[in-house]
């Protein structure tokens, strides 16, 4: 059993558990997840979440929350609190009060005036092209620069001065002295600071220099006992500077940065600078337009935490980059609302459909199980009567062999009531049909045990006591598999014109009525669909979440 167990250790876990065995950091486990708060979440972020606050719990550790908000001209309160909303909607509680980078500010600077006395850190005042042009190549080593070995005194001076502002955006920088010949270009002279008059969220105009990500990351993770540091890929040959900081700064336990690959899904571009493009750009109707892979479009969408935290769990960590298929975070999110969901009848293109042999004005209560996948859930009544509507699409005048809808002559059964036959149509002067003509068969009613055996059942809701919807019909936003994959074009010419359908009235079952934002169901034979944020009692709107089955499936061929 045991061997069993280690064997499904992912990489992550094989580190921790070596290192509890080992006694490191006196056995504690402490993660932390630390976006930077300019942009919302997407589900690469919740991947990263479900890591960590998984992490976390698993060995009885910790996991923060902390705001990496270094960048002050991106970053805004409206980030934070989304972020702050998402974290909790996934289900995870970060331990102690929330962290902000900015909190550190001055420990990070009283640490950068420590590498200066020390001699290791240096302000430099050429152009940042200057100072890349050289940085050499990792074949080449870089050129030192001329401020390079200035004396300690006037670079406590120059730095002092350029935290009270008496200098220019970019007119200076401070500079670590490291290595301009590692073949790692990013110890050669990494910067540690710049100036940047701007406000900052957090700490308003109290500081016009900044810290640069790289020289606060780390550190961050020092101060707040960090035992496990999780990133992305990208950050692999960044290991090698956060560990010379904290060789100069830190002592005792440090944080040990473990990177794993991030998550990719295709259909989809997993940027916040992009997706704020499409946001600013009114491509979406804002960062939770229920077509966008943010935390907060995924909800509103109809997702569940639920199904978002088991597509984390059933990819994995994996070391390697690589591309998931969006169609298994559909599937995953289908197994649960199967679970979950009630059916209930919805008619998205209504047709009038007249039973000639039903009494008129009468109605009789039709009894339909909620979810046959949880017995708890019940059932419910919908009226049943002379006129219904069905949709348009299980009409046809000629039908083929395998149609197993209505058609002239032909019988079905409504789903829950009768068996009827339709016996004529109505079109319009152009031809259309408008109206079906049908008799039913009282002595097959649902349940009755008389079933002759017809090929189709049908949903349906009575005209006269159904109720309107909008409803939105979603789908993907991109058209092409890998949008950011093409040199030579903008992501943005992928953009799957059709991905947002609205249809108006739509006819509901009565039961309806009262659905609450974020309400969940399985319209019968359609798909899941919850009620959306626009949603009025005037006007209910419903998202269709997924389809029921994968129809882009078949267009790949
Ligand atoms: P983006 O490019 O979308 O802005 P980011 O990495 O710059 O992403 P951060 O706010 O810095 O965004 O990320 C917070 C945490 O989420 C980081 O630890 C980062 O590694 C992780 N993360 C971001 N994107 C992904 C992803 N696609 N898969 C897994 N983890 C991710
Ligand atoms: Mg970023």
């Amino acid at each position: 059993m045991e061997i069993e167990k280690e064997k499904s250790l992912n990489f992550i876990e094989q580190i921790i558990e070596k290192d509890l065995e080992e006694g490191k950091n006196e056995k504690r486990v402490h993660t932390r997840f630390p976006p930077e708060p300019n942009g919302y979440l997407h589900i690469g972020h919740a991947k990263s979440i479900c890591l960590n606050f998984g992490l976390g719990k698993q060995y009885n550790g910790k996991t923060n929350l902390r705001f990496d908000d270094t960048n002050p001209t991106k970053e805004e309160d409206e980030y934070v609190n989304s972020i702050i909303e998402d974290v909790k909607w996934l289900g995870f509680q970060w331990d102690g009060e929330i962290c902000f980078t900015s909190d550190y500010f001055q420990q990070l600077y009283d640490w950068a005036v420590q590498l200066i006395k020390e001699g290791k850190a240096y302000v430099e005042e050429q152009s940042a092209e200057e100072i890349s042009a050289q940085r050499g190549t990792p074949q080449m080593p870089g050129t030192f620069s001329p401020f390079r070995d200035r004396s300690i005194e006037e670079n406590l001076d120059l730095f002092d001065r350029m935290r009270l502002g008496e200098f220019e955006n970019g007119s200076k920088v401070l500079r670590a002295k490291v290595d301009m010949a590692s073949p790692n270009m990013q110890m050669r002279d990494p910067v540690l600071y710049r100036i940047l008059h701007a406000h900052h969220h957090r700490t308003g105009n109290k500081w016009c220099i900044y810290p640069m990500y790289d020289f606060a990351h780390g550190q961050s993770d020092y101060l707040e006992n960090i035992t496990h540091s999780i990133c992305t890929l990208e950050f692999e040959n960044h290991r090698p500077l956060y560990d010379w900081f904290l060789d100069q700064l830190a002592s005792g336990d440090r944080p040990q940065q473990i990177e794993f690959a991030r998550l990719n899904l295709n259909y989809t571009v997993m940027s916040k600078r992009k997706l704020l493009e499409l946001v600013e750009g009114s491509y979406v109707s804002g960062w939770d337009d229920p077509r966008m892979p943010t935390i907060s479009g995924l909800r509103r969408r109809g997702y569940t935490p639920e199904s978002i935290r088991n597509f984390a769990d059933r990819i994995g960590v994996a070391k390697r980059d690589n591309v998931i298929e969006v169609s298994l975070l559909e599937f995953i999110l289908r197994e649960h609302l199967n679970k979950i969901t009630d059916r209930v009848m919805a008619v998205l293109k209504p047709i009038k459909l007249t039973i000639t042999n039903y009494p008129e004005g009468e109605f009789e209560d039709i009894e339909l199980i909620n979810n046959p996948e949880d017995e708890q859930s019940g059932s419910r009544i919908a009226p049943f009567g002379r006129n219904i509507y069905i949709e348009q699409d299980d009409f046809m005048i000629d039908a083929p062999k395998k149609f197993f809808r209505l058609s002239p002559g032909r019988e079905v059964r409504l789903k829950g009531a009768y068996i009827i036959k339709c016996e004529d149509y109505k079109t319009d002067e152009n031809g259309n049909v408008i109206e079906i003509i049908c008799t039913y068969d009282p002595a097959t009613k649902s349940g009755s045990g008389i079933n002759r055996k017809v090929k189709g059942v049908l949903h349906w809701v009575s005209a006269e006591k159904s109720i309107d919807a909008e409803i939105r019909l979603y789908d993907r936003l991109f058209n092409d598999e890998d949008p950011m994959g093409h040199k030579d074009a903008d992501f943005k010419e992928f953009l799957n014109n059709d991905s947002l359908k609205v249809l108006t009235n739509c006819k509901l079952e009565p039961s309806l009525a009262t659905a609450k934002v974020n309400d969940k169901f399985q319209f019968q034979r359609l798909g899941y669909f919850c009620v959306d944020t626009d949603s009025t009692e005037n006007n209910l709107v419903f998202n269709r979440t997924v389809s029921l089955r994968d129809s882009w499936a078949k267009k790949r061929k």
